[in-house]
């Protein structure tokens, strides 16, 4: 546990260090930087996490923005939050609120947007801007019907040489894009799909939005974006869902108003 402006201060310390040149003594940090970061470990915190806490905003998607954005008639704007720290029901992850507004409506912004005093460092994503890309993706192949499921198996029958040899992989290279995203398919590798139903009233829910570890996989990723230096992280966001993983947000496609669900793969 820690708090945002001490998560801030320890990601500003080490990008400096990261950014120099070694030291004289050859350490990675000064004694100073070094106390500081022992004083933000040190933070006992726990307590605080027993009375609500503001969420932390994770996403702001115009309609106008966003060729796939889903709201309630009247909306142009989704704000997507989480409490940004490990829920016990929700295997070990952030609670995640959706929320549709219309934007004309909204009234004075406040200045400093109140924050949780109390957060896991690995929630709290680095302010972006984004460049939204449409892509198409395609369905998680266990979810397809089953003659494309057939036709799919006949087309890249040994997946388990996907590694070894060049020949795309339907799900890594083809299908199903990783990084944050809106809409489009989760990639259940995990665990292998489960039901995601809605809890008030049953219906199989659709993936609205995706908060991932990375934008993409290594050099050769076939989603890396172009216009990315190739050096470039893809770990824009600063957010680590457990090894790795992404948090899938699915809402229920017959009521915004029914809460929405997560799946963490
Ligand atoms: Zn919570
Ligand atoms: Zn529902």
């Amino acid at each position: 546990m820690t708090t945002p402006a001490a998560e801030r201060r320890r990601r500003e310390i080490l990008a400096t260090a990261n950014a120099r040149a070694p030291l004289p003594d050859g350490e990675f940090l000064t004694a100073e930087e070094r106390a500081e970061l022992d004083a933000v470990d040190a933070l006992d915190l726990d307590e605080l996490i027993e009375n609500p806490i503001p969420l932390a905003p994770i996403a702001q998607l115009y309609r106008h923005d966003i060729p796939d954005y889903a709201g309630p008639d009247g909306t142009d704007l989704l704000q997507v939050l989480w409490c940004p720290v490990d829920h016990s029901d929700r295997h070990y992850s952030p609670r995640v609120f959706l929320y549709w507004r219309e934007s004309s409506a909204i009234g004075p912004l406040l200045a400093m947007p109140p924050e949780p005093p109390v957060i896991s460092d690995i929630y709290l994503p680095v302010p972006c801007v984004v460049h939204p890309e449409q892509v198409r993706e395609y369905q998680y192949a266990d979810l397809l019907p089953d003659d494309l499921r057939e036709r799919l198996d006949a087309w890249d029958p040994d997946d388990e040489a996907e590694d070894e040899d060049d020949s795309p992989d339907y799900h890594s290279d083809l299908s199903l894009a990783p990084g944050w995203k809106v809409g489009g398919y989760a990639n259940w590798s995990l665990t292998d799909p489960h039901p995601m139903n809605c809890a008030v009233c049953g219906s199989g829910m659709i993936l609205t939005s995706t908060a991932a570890s990375a934008d993409w996989n290594g050099m050769n990723c076939s989603w890396r974006p172009q216009e990315e230096d190739s050096s470039a992280s893809p770990d824009t966001v600063g957010v680590q869902i457990g090894r790795g993983y992404s948090l899938y947000t699915f809402r229920c496609p017959e009521s915004f108003d029914h809460p929405p669900a997560t799946a963490m793969q």
